[in-house]
Protein backbone atom coordinates (compact mmCIF):
# COMPACT_ATOMS: atom_id res chain seq x y z
CA UNK A 1 0.00 0.00 0.00
CA UNK A 2 0.88 3.84 -0.68
CA UNK A 3 2.46 5.24 2.37
CA UNK A 4 2.19 9.26 1.00
CA UNK A 5 -0.45 10.29 -1.73
CA UNK A 6 0.04 13.45 -3.39
CA UNK A 7 -4.06 15.23 -4.17
CA UNK A 8 -3.34 17.15 -7.26
CA UNK A 9 -6.62 18.56 -7.09
CA UNK A 10 -8.89 20.51 -4.78
CA UNK A 11 -12.57 21.70 -3.13
CA UNK A 12 -14.70 18.76 -2.38
CA UNK A 13 -12.94 16.44 -4.09
CA UNK A 14 -9.65 17.10 -2.13
CA UNK A 15 -11.63 16.41 0.90
CA UNK A 16 -13.13 13.68 -0.51
CA UNK A 17 -9.46 11.71 -1.33
CA UNK A 18 -7.92 12.85 1.76
CA UNK A 19 -10.23 11.59 4.03
CA UNK A 20 -10.25 8.57 2.50
CA UNK A 21 -6.38 8.35 2.73
CA UNK A 22 -6.49 9.00 6.62
CA UNK A 23 -8.80 6.32 6.99
CA UNK A 24 -6.05 3.65 4.93
CA UNK A 25 -3.81 5.05 7.50
CA UNK A 26 -2.07 6.67 4.23
CA UNK A 27 -0.30 10.54 5.03
CA UNK A 28 -1.41 13.48 2.22
CA UNK A 29 -0.21 15.90 0.19
CA UNK A 30 -2.23 18.89 -0.75
CA UNK A 31 -1.25 20.48 -4.15
CA UNK A 32 -2.23 23.62 -4.39
CA UNK A 33 -2.31 27.18 -6.15
CA UNK A 34 -1.16 30.08 -3.96
CA UNK A 35 -5.08 31.69 -3.79
CA UNK A 36 -5.99 27.88 -2.51
CA UNK A 37 -3.16 28.62 0.47
CA UNK A 38 -5.49 28.74 3.37
CA UNK A 39 -7.89 25.86 1.68
CA UNK A 40 -9.68 23.49 4.21
CA UNK A 41 -7.80 20.81 2.40
CA UNK A 42 -4.41 22.53 2.75
CA UNK A 43 -5.31 22.75 6.31
CA UNK A 44 -6.21 18.63 6.99
CA UNK A 45 -3.71 17.04 4.64
CA UNK A 46 -0.39 15.71 6.64
CA UNK A 47 1.46 18.46 4.91
CA UNK A 48 0.75 20.73 1.58
CA UNK A 49 2.74 22.20 -1.26
CA UNK A 50 2.14 25.34 -3.19
CA UNK A 51 2.72 24.80 -7.04
CA UNK A 52 1.89 27.87 -8.90
CA UNK A 53 -0.26 30.69 -8.74
CA UNK A 54 -3.79 30.94 -8.74
CA UNK A 55 -4.45 30.12 -12.59
CA UNK A 56 -4.71 26.51 -13.35
CA UNK A 57 -2.97 26.63 -16.17
CA UNK A 58 0.32 27.41 -13.92
CA UNK A 59 -0.84 25.47 -11.03
CA UNK A 60 -2.81 22.67 -10.90
CA UNK A 61 -2.28 21.78 -14.49
CA UNK A 62 1.50 22.71 -14.45
CA UNK A 63 2.38 19.30 -14.75
CA UNK A 64 6.71 19.44 -13.88
CA UNK A 65 5.61 21.55 -11.01
CA UNK A 66 3.27 18.69 -9.80
CA UNK A 67 5.95 15.90 -10.30
CA UNK A 68 9.00 17.63 -8.90
CA UNK A 69 6.76 18.40 -5.76
CA UNK A 70 5.36 14.98 -5.43
CA UNK A 71 9.28 14.39 -5.56
CA UNK A 72 10.19 16.60 -3.11
CA UNK A 73 8.10 15.54 -0.52
CA UNK A 74 8.41 11.68 -1.10
CA UNK A 75 4.73 10.85 -2.36
CA UNK A 76 4.81 7.45 -4.12
CA UNK A 77 1.45 8.11 -5.69
CA UNK A 78 -0.75 10.91 -7.05
CA UNK A 79 -4.82 11.06 -7.15
CA UNK A 80 -5.84 13.64 -9.88
CA UNK A 81 -9.18 13.65 -8.77
CA UNK A 82 -11.51 14.76 -11.39
CA UNK A 83 -11.16 17.50 -14.17
CA UNK A 84 -7.82 18.94 -14.20
CA UNK A 85 -5.09 16.61 -15.16
CA UNK A 86 -7.51 13.53 -14.75
CA UNK A 87 -7.75 12.43 -18.25
CA UNK A 88 -4.16 13.64 -19.33
CA UNK A 89 -2.68 10.48 -20.50
CA UNK A 90 0.61 12.41 -20.54
CA UNK A 91 0.59 13.07 -17.04
CA UNK A 92 -0.37 9.57 -16.07
CA UNK A 93 3.20 8.51 -18.05
CA UNK A 94 5.35 11.19 -16.66
CA UNK A 95 4.21 9.97 -12.97
CA UNK A 96 4.59 6.51 -13.91
CA UNK A 97 8.19 7.37 -15.72
CA UNK A 98 9.00 9.64 -12.26
CA UNK A 99 8.54 6.53 -9.81
CA UNK A 100 5.43 7.89 -9.33
CA UNK A 101 1.78 5.52 -9.22
CA UNK A 102 -1.18 7.16 -11.31
CA UNK A 103 -3.96 6.36 -9.14
CA UNK A 104 -5.84 5.92 -12.44
CA UNK A 105 -6.04 3.65 -15.23
CA UNK A 106 -2.70 3.16 -17.39
CA UNK A 107 -1.97 6.46 -20.08
CA UNK A 108 -3.23 3.95 -22.92
CA UNK A 109 -6.01 3.55 -21.50
CA UNK A 110 -6.67 7.29 -20.95
CA UNK A 111 -5.32 8.31 -24.49
CA UNK A 112 -7.96 4.74 -26.02
CA UNK A 113 -10.84 5.93 -24.28
CA UNK A 114 -10.01 9.83 -24.43
CA UNK A 115 -10.61 9.40 -28.59
CA UNK A 116 -14.20 9.57 -28.39
CA UNK A 117 -14.44 7.76 -32.16
CA UNK A 118 -11.81 5.22 -30.68
CA UNK A 119 -13.46 4.01 -28.05
CA UNK A 120 -16.85 4.24 -29.43
CA UNK A 121 -14.96 1.76 -32.63
CA UNK A 122 -14.01 -0.30 -29.90
CA UNK A 123 -17.62 -0.55 -28.67
CA UNK A 124 -19.22 -1.32 -31.78
CA UNK A 125 -16.66 -3.82 -32.67
CA UNK A 126 -17.64 -5.84 -29.58
CA UNK A 127 -21.11 -6.16 -29.85
CA UNK A 128 -21.64 -2.58 -27.89
CA UNK A 129 -24.87 -0.86 -29.36
CA UNK A 130 -23.49 2.33 -30.32
CA UNK A 131 -25.42 5.86 -31.91
CA UNK A 132 -25.74 5.12 -35.59
CA UNK A 133 -23.08 7.35 -37.52
CA UNK A 134 -19.69 7.79 -39.01
CA UNK A 135 -17.89 4.75 -39.05
CA UNK A 136 -14.54 6.97 -38.09
CA UNK A 137 -13.21 10.23 -38.23
CA UNK A 138 -14.90 12.71 -40.80
CA UNK A 139 -12.76 14.06 -43.77
CA UNK A 140 -15.10 17.18 -44.26
CA UNK A 141 -18.15 18.74 -44.77
CA UNK A 142 -19.05 16.63 -47.91
CA UNK A 143 -18.56 13.05 -46.07
CA UNK A 144 -20.69 14.63 -43.19
CA UNK A 145 -23.28 15.27 -45.55
CA UNK A 146 -23.22 12.00 -46.94
CA UNK A 147 -23.28 10.54 -44.19
CA UNK A 148 -26.04 12.41 -42.08
CA UNK A 149 -28.17 11.90 -45.14
CA UNK A 150 -28.19 7.87 -44.45
CA UNK A 151 -28.80 8.39 -40.66
CA UNK A 152 -31.34 10.95 -41.19
CA UNK A 153 -31.59 14.64 -39.66
CA UNK A 154 -30.75 15.82 -37.31
CA UNK A 155 -27.69 14.49 -36.27
CA UNK A 156 -24.53 15.97 -34.11
CA UNK A 157 -21.31 16.81 -35.30
CA UNK A 158 -18.75 15.64 -32.02
CA UNK A 159 -15.01 16.60 -31.48
CA UNK A 160 -12.99 13.23 -30.65
CA UNK A 161 -11.21 15.05 -28.13
CA UNK A 162 -14.41 16.65 -26.67
CA UNK A 163 -14.98 17.00 -23.01
CA UNK A 164 -17.70 18.79 -21.11
CA UNK A 165 -20.21 19.13 -23.97
CA UNK A 166 -17.84 21.18 -26.06
CA UNK A 167 -17.23 20.92 -29.71
CA UNK A 168 -20.44 19.32 -29.92
CA UNK A 169 -23.09 21.30 -32.65
CA UNK A 170 -26.53 19.94 -33.96
CA UNK A 171 -27.38 20.35 -37.54
CA UNK A 172 -30.87 19.89 -37.64
CA UNK A 173 -31.17 19.86 -41.79
CA UNK A 174 -28.94 19.88 -44.44
CA UNK A 175 -28.48 23.59 -44.55
CA UNK A 176 -27.31 24.00 -41.25
CA UNK A 177 -24.35 21.26 -41.77
CA UNK A 178 -21.61 23.38 -43.00
CA UNK A 179 -21.78 26.23 -40.34
CA UNK A 180 -21.93 23.37 -37.68
CA UNK A 181 -19.55 21.63 -38.82
CA UNK A 182 -16.86 24.41 -38.65
CA UNK A 183 -18.29 25.58 -35.70
CA UNK A 184 -18.13 22.24 -33.33
CA UNK A 185 -14.67 22.06 -35.56
CA UNK A 186 -13.09 25.61 -34.17
CA UNK A 187 -14.11 25.12 -30.54
CA UNK A 188 -12.65 21.60 -30.29
CA UNK A 189 -9.11 22.84 -32.26
CA UNK A 190 -9.23 25.50 -29.34
CA UNK A 191 -9.99 23.58 -26.73
CA UNK A 192 -8.36 20.47 -27.04
CA UNK A 193 -5.71 21.21 -30.26
CA UNK A 194 -7.35 18.66 -31.95
CA UNK A 195 -10.36 19.93 -34.31
CA UNK A 196 -11.37 16.06 -35.85
CA UNK A 197 -14.95 15.59 -35.73
CA UNK A 198 -17.34 12.30 -36.01
CA UNK A 199 -21.16 12.26 -36.81
CA UNK A 200 -24.04 10.67 -34.39
CA UNK A 201 -27.79 10.66 -35.04
CA UNK A 202 -29.08 13.20 -32.68
CA UNK A 203 -31.15 11.21 -29.91
CA UNK A 204 -34.01 13.09 -29.19
CA UNK A 205 -34.25 14.31 -25.67
CA UNK A 206 -32.67 10.81 -24.32
CA UNK A 207 -32.03 10.29 -20.84
CA UNK A 208 -28.07 9.79 -19.90
CA UNK A 209 -27.70 6.67 -17.81
CA UNK A 210 -24.04 5.81 -16.79
CA UNK A 211 -23.10 2.55 -15.78
CA UNK A 212 -19.71 2.12 -12.57
CA UNK A 213 -17.44 0.20 -13.40
CA UNK A 214 -14.42 -1.27 -11.28
CA UNK A 215 -11.67 -3.48 -12.83
CA UNK A 216 -8.51 -4.48 -11.25
CA UNK A 217 -4.99 -5.43 -12.56
CA UNK A 218 -5.54 -9.49 -12.23
CA UNK A 219 -8.85 -9.05 -14.95
CA UNK A 220 -11.45 -8.78 -12.47
CA UNK A 221 -14.22 -6.37 -13.81
CA UNK A 222 -17.33 -5.43 -12.08
CA UNK A 223 -20.08 -3.22 -12.42
CA UNK A 224 -21.64 -0.97 -9.91
CA UNK A 225 -25.12 -0.47 -11.13
CA UNK A 226 -26.05 2.71 -12.68
CA UNK A 227 -27.18 6.06 -12.58
CA UNK A 228 -29.40 9.04 -13.99
CA UNK A 229 -27.25 11.71 -14.80
CA UNK A 230 -29.96 13.37 -17.07
CA UNK A 231 -30.59 16.53 -15.26
CA UNK A 232 -28.00 18.57 -17.42
CA UNK A 233 -28.07 22.43 -17.48
CA UNK A 234 -26.25 22.97 -21.30
CA UNK A 235 -24.45 19.27 -21.07
CA UNK A 236 -23.30 19.91 -16.91
CA UNK A 237 -25.44 17.72 -15.08
CA UNK A 238 -26.93 19.23 -11.94
CA UNK A 239 -28.98 16.24 -10.34
CA UNK A 240 -27.85 12.76 -10.50
CA UNK A 241 -29.81 9.59 -8.86
CA UNK A 242 -28.92 5.87 -8.11
CA UNK A 243 -30.73 3.89 -9.42
CA UNK A 244 -32.31 4.62 -12.49
CA UNK A 245 -35.96 4.54 -11.77
CA UNK A 246 -37.04 4.86 -15.44
CA UNK A 247 -35.30 1.45 -16.37
CA UNK A 248 -37.51 -2.18 -16.91
CA UNK A 249 -35.69 -4.54 -15.11
CA UNK A 250 -34.76 -6.25 -18.60
CA UNK A 251 -33.31 -2.65 -19.84
CA UNK A 252 -31.07 -2.81 -16.71
CA UNK A 253 -29.90 -6.01 -17.17
CA UNK A 254 -28.76 -5.64 -20.88
CA UNK A 255 -27.28 -2.12 -20.09
CA UNK A 256 -25.12 -3.73 -17.39
CA UNK A 257 -24.09 -6.57 -19.99
CA UNK A 258 -22.98 -4.09 -22.04
CA UNK A 259 -21.30 -1.84 -19.96
CA UNK A 260 -19.41 -5.42 -18.33
CA UNK A 261 -18.71 -5.63 -22.43
CA UNK A 262 -17.48 -2.59 -23.21
CA UNK A 263 -15.07 -2.56 -19.87
CA UNK A 264 -14.10 -6.09 -20.74
CA UNK A 265 -13.43 -5.18 -24.18
CA UNK A 266 -11.24 -1.95 -23.45
CA UNK A 267 -9.83 -4.27 -20.52
CA UNK A 268 -10.00 -1.43 -18.26
CA UNK A 269 -8.54 -1.31 -14.41
CA UNK A 270 -9.83 1.59 -11.83
CA UNK A 271 -12.63 2.96 -11.78
CA UNK A 272 -14.60 4.34 -14.66
CA UNK A 273 -18.01 5.34 -16.24
CA UNK A 274 -19.40 3.78 -19.20
CA UNK A 275 -21.98 6.10 -20.50
CA UNK A 276 -25.10 5.78 -22.55
CA UNK A 277 -28.26 7.76 -23.86
CA UNK A 278 -31.15 5.87 -23.72
CA UNK A 279 -34.27 6.75 -26.46
CA UNK A 280 -37.92 6.81 -25.67
CA UNK A 281 -38.23 3.45 -27.04
CA UNK A 282 -36.12 2.18 -24.72
CA UNK A 283 -33.27 1.82 -26.77
CA UNK A 284 -29.61 2.63 -25.61
CA UNK A 285 -26.29 3.50 -26.98
CA UNK A 286 -22.88 3.80 -25.91
CA UNK A 287 -21.37 7.36 -25.70
CA UNK A 288 -18.03 7.37 -24.18
CA UNK A 289 -16.18 6.20 -21.57
CA UNK A 290 -14.69 7.75 -18.43
CA UNK A 291 -11.37 7.16 -17.08
CA UNK A 292 -11.92 8.59 -14.10
CA UNK A 293 -13.49 9.38 -11.05
CA UNK A 294 -16.58 11.58 -11.39
CA UNK A 295 -18.47 14.41 -9.26
CA UNK A 296 -21.58 11.99 -9.02
CA UNK A 297 -19.43 8.71 -7.81
CA UNK A 298 -21.15 9.16 -3.94
CA UNK A 299 -24.67 8.21 -5.19
CA UNK A 300 -23.33 4.46 -6.30
CA UNK A 301 -21.68 4.81 -2.54
CA UNK A 302 -24.47 5.41 -0.99
CA UNK A 303 -26.36 2.53 -2.77
CA UNK A 304 -23.78 -0.23 -2.95
CA UNK A 305 -21.96 0.76 0.23
CA UNK A 306 -18.39 0.64 -1.95
CA UNK A 307 -16.23 3.42 -1.15
CA UNK A 308 -15.41 4.31 -4.66
CA UNK A 309 -11.53 6.19 -4.03
CA UNK A 310 -11.05 3.49 -1.51
CA UNK A 311 -11.28 1.08 -4.61
CA UNK A 312 -9.38 3.28 -6.58
CA UNK A 313 -6.73 3.82 -4.54
CA UNK A 314 -6.72 -0.42 -3.59
CA UNK A 315 -6.66 -0.98 -7.54
CA UNK A 316 -3.82 0.88 -8.43
CA UNK A 317 -1.55 -0.76 -5.02
CA UNK A 318 -1.96 -3.62 -7.13
CA UNK A 319 -4.71 -5.49 -4.63
CA UNK A 320 -7.62 -7.26 -6.25
CA UNK A 321 -11.43 -6.45 -5.81
CA UNK A 322 -12.71 -7.19 -2.47
CA UNK A 323 -15.91 -8.01 -4.05
CA UNK A 324 -17.42 -10.16 -6.35
CA UNK A 325 -20.47 -9.10 -8.57
CA UNK A 326 -22.95 -11.69 -7.12
CA UNK A 327 -21.67 -9.45 -4.03
CA UNK A 328 -23.54 -6.39 -5.36
CA UNK A 329 -26.89 -5.35 -3.43
CA UNK A 330 -27.78 -1.89 -4.62
CA UNK A 331 -29.67 -0.71 -1.59
CA UNK A 332 -32.77 2.42 -1.80
CA UNK A 333 -31.95 5.23 -3.21
CA UNK A 334 -29.66 8.09 -3.38
CA UNK A 335 -29.75 11.62 -5.12
CA UNK A 336 -27.63 14.09 -4.91
CA UNK A 337 -27.65 18.17 -5.64
CA UNK A 338 -24.55 19.72 -6.55
CA UNK A 339 -24.51 23.51 -5.24
CA UNK A 340 -22.60 25.76 -7.22
CA UNK A 341 -22.04 29.44 -5.99
CA UNK A 342 -23.91 30.94 -8.75
CA UNK A 343 -26.96 32.93 -9.51
CA UNK A 344 -29.83 31.25 -11.13
CA UNK A 345 -31.91 34.49 -11.76
CA UNK A 346 -28.85 36.21 -13.58
CA UNK A 347 -28.14 33.56 -16.49
CA UNK A 348 -26.53 31.22 -13.50
CA UNK A 349 -23.72 33.22 -13.77
CA UNK A 350 -20.75 32.41 -11.15
CA UNK A 351 -20.74 34.34 -8.01
CA UNK A 352 -17.44 33.93 -6.19
CA UNK A 353 -16.98 35.99 -2.83
CA UNK A 354 -16.50 35.49 1.00
CA UNK A 355 -18.64 32.97 2.83
CA UNK A 356 -19.56 34.58 5.82
CA UNK A 357 -22.35 32.47 7.02
CA UNK A 358 -22.29 28.58 6.89
CA UNK A 359 -24.92 26.18 8.03
CA UNK A 360 -24.43 22.40 6.60
CA UNK A 361 -27.25 19.65 6.41
CA UNK A 362 -26.98 16.69 8.34
CA UNK A 363 -28.98 14.01 9.34
CA UNK A 364 -29.60 10.39 8.77
CA UNK A 365 -28.86 9.21 5.26
CA UNK A 366 -27.71 13.02 4.61
CA UNK A 367 -23.96 13.22 3.30
CA UNK A 368 -22.12 16.76 2.13
CA UNK A 369 -19.31 16.52 0.53
CA UNK A 370 -17.48 20.22 0.10
CA UNK A 371 -14.26 22.14 1.80
CA UNK A 372 -16.22 25.17 3.05
CA UNK A 373 -15.53 26.95 6.28
CA UNK A 374 -17.07 30.63 8.00
CA UNK A 375 -14.76 32.90 6.48
CA UNK A 376 -13.27 31.24 3.23
CA UNK A 377 -13.22 32.56 -0.14
CA UNK A 378 -15.04 30.89 -3.17
CA UNK A 379 -12.62 31.78 -5.97
CA UNK A 380 -13.53 33.07 -9.38
CA UNK A 381 -10.63 30.98 -11.16
CA UNK A 382 -11.86 27.81 -10.43
CA UNK A 383 -15.07 25.82 -10.99
CA UNK A 384 -18.33 27.49 -9.08
CA UNK A 385 -19.48 23.55 -7.88
CA UNK A 386 -18.84 24.25 -3.59
CA UNK A 387 -20.55 21.37 -2.37
CA UNK A 388 -22.88 18.63 -3.14
CA UNK A 389 -25.72 17.40 -0.87
CA UNK A 390 -26.15 13.71 -0.91
CA UNK A 391 -29.34 11.81 0.34
CA UNK A 392 -30.13 8.33 0.67
CA UNK A 393 -33.58 6.95 1.69
CA UNK A 394 -35.31 3.73 0.97
CA UNK A 395 -37.15 4.47 -1.98
CA UNK A 396 -37.26 7.44 -4.33
CA UNK A 397 -39.94 9.81 -3.52
CA UNK A 398 -38.61 9.72 0.44
CA UNK A 399 -35.35 10.38 -0.74
CA UNK A 400 -36.58 13.82 -2.35
CA UNK A 401 -38.27 14.56 0.82
CA UNK A 402 -34.56 14.09 2.58
CA UNK A 403 -33.32 15.94 -0.27
CA UNK A 404 -36.35 18.98 0.61
CA UNK A 405 -35.36 19.05 4.25
CA UNK A 406 -31.67 18.97 3.80
CA UNK A 407 -31.44 21.85 1.36
CA UNK A 408 -34.13 23.71 3.81
CA UNK A 409 -31.29 23.59 6.29
CA UNK A 410 -28.42 24.80 4.49
CA UNK A 411 -27.62 28.41 4.59
CA UNK A 412 -24.56 29.72 2.79
CA UNK A 413 -24.43 33.62 3.21
CA UNK A 414 -21.75 35.62 1.31
CA UNK A 415 -22.74 34.68 -2.60
CA UNK A 416 -25.81 33.51 -4.43
CA UNK A 417 -26.00 29.85 -4.79
CA UNK A 418 -28.60 27.62 -6.70
CA UNK A 419 -29.59 25.93 -3.53
CA UNK A 420 -33.19 27.84 -3.80
CA UNK A 421 -33.19 26.47 -7.16
CA UNK A 422 -32.47 22.85 -6.43
CA UNK A 423 -35.13 22.89 -3.15
CA UNK A 424 -37.66 24.27 -5.72
CA UNK A 425 -36.60 21.86 -8.27
CA UNK A 426 -37.52 18.88 -5.60
CA UNK A 427 -41.20 20.04 -5.51
CA UNK A 428 -41.63 19.97 -9.68
CA UNK A 429 -43.82 17.13 -10.47
CA UNK A 430 -42.49 16.15 -13.49
CA UNK A 431 -39.13 15.42 -11.20
CA UNK A 432 -41.34 14.30 -9.19
CA UNK A 433 -43.04 11.13 -11.26
CA UNK A 434 -39.79 10.68 -12.54
CA UNK A 435 -41.07 12.30 -15.93
CA UNK A 436 -37.58 13.68 -17.19
CA UNK A 437 -34.82 13.46 -19.85
CA UNK A 438 -31.64 15.97 -20.69
CA UNK A 439 -34.54 18.50 -21.97
CA UNK A 440 -35.82 18.85 -18.81
CA UNK A 441 -33.89 21.77 -17.43
CA UNK A 442 -34.38 23.74 -20.64
CA UNK A 443 -38.01 24.05 -20.31
CA UNK A 444 -38.54 24.14 -16.77
CA UNK A 445 -35.94 26.62 -15.16
CA UNK A 446 -38.70 29.22 -16.46
CA UNK A 447 -41.14 27.85 -14.40
CA UNK A 448 -38.57 27.17 -10.86
CA UNK A 449 -37.59 30.70 -11.01
CA UNK A 450 -40.97 31.74 -11.50
CA UNK A 451 -41.84 29.90 -7.94
CA UNK A 452 -38.27 31.81 -6.48
CA UNK A 453 -39.75 34.63 -7.24
CA UNK A 454 -43.16 34.29 -6.07
CA UNK A 455 -41.82 32.83 -2.87
CA UNK A 456 -40.53 36.17 -1.75
P1 LIG B 1 -18.79 15.32 -23.14
O1 LIG B 1 -17.63 14.39 -22.98
O2 LIG B 1 -18.43 16.62 -23.78
O3 LIG B 1 -19.60 15.48 -21.90
P2 LIG B 1 -20.65 13.38 -24.22
O4 LIG B 1 -20.37 12.56 -25.40
O5 LIG B 1 -20.60 12.70 -22.87
O6 LIG B 1 -19.73 14.66 -24.26
O7 LIG B 1 -22.08 14.03 -24.36
C1 LIG B 1 -22.56 15.00 -23.45
C2 LIG B 1 -24.08 14.97 -23.40
O8 LIG B 1 -24.60 15.23 -24.71
C3 LIG B 1 -24.65 13.63 -22.98
O9 LIG B 1 -24.84 13.56 -21.62
C4 LIG B 1 -25.96 13.58 -23.71
O10 LIG B 1 -26.94 14.22 -22.93
C5 LIG B 1 -25.71 14.41 -24.96
N1 LIG B 1 -25.45 13.55 -26.14
C6 LIG B 1 -24.29 13.02 -26.54
N2 LIG B 1 -24.42 12.30 -27.68
C7 LIG B 1 -25.72 12.38 -28.03
C8 LIG B 1 -26.51 11.89 -29.12
N3 LIG B 1 -25.99 11.17 -30.10
N4 LIG B 1 -27.81 12.21 -29.13
C9 LIG B 1 -28.35 12.97 -28.16
N5 LIG B 1 -27.69 13.47 -27.14
C10 LIG B 1 -26.38 13.20 -27.05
Amino acid sequence: MFRRIMIANRGEIAMRILRCCHELGIETVTACSYEDRNSLPVQLSTDSVCIGPASAAQSYLNQDALIEAAKAKSCDAIHPGYGFLSENAEFAEECEKNGIAWIGPDADMIRRMGDKQEAKALMKKNGVPVVPGSDGLLSGVDEARKIAGKVGYPVLLKATAGGGGRGMRIANSASELESAYANASAEAEAAFGNGALYLEKLIRNPRHIEVQILGDKSGHIIHLGERDCSLQRRNQKLVEEAPARCLTDRQRAAIYKAALRAAKAAKYVSAGTVEFVLDHDGNFYFIEMNTRIQVEHSVTEMVTGVDLIREQIRIAAGLTLYMKQSDLKIRGHAIECRINAENPEAGFAPCPGRLDFLHLPAGFGVRCENALYPGCTVSPYYDSMIAKVIVHAPGRLAAIRKMRVALEEMVIEGFPTNIEFQYFLMYDQDYMRNEFDTSFLASHTDTILGWMKESR
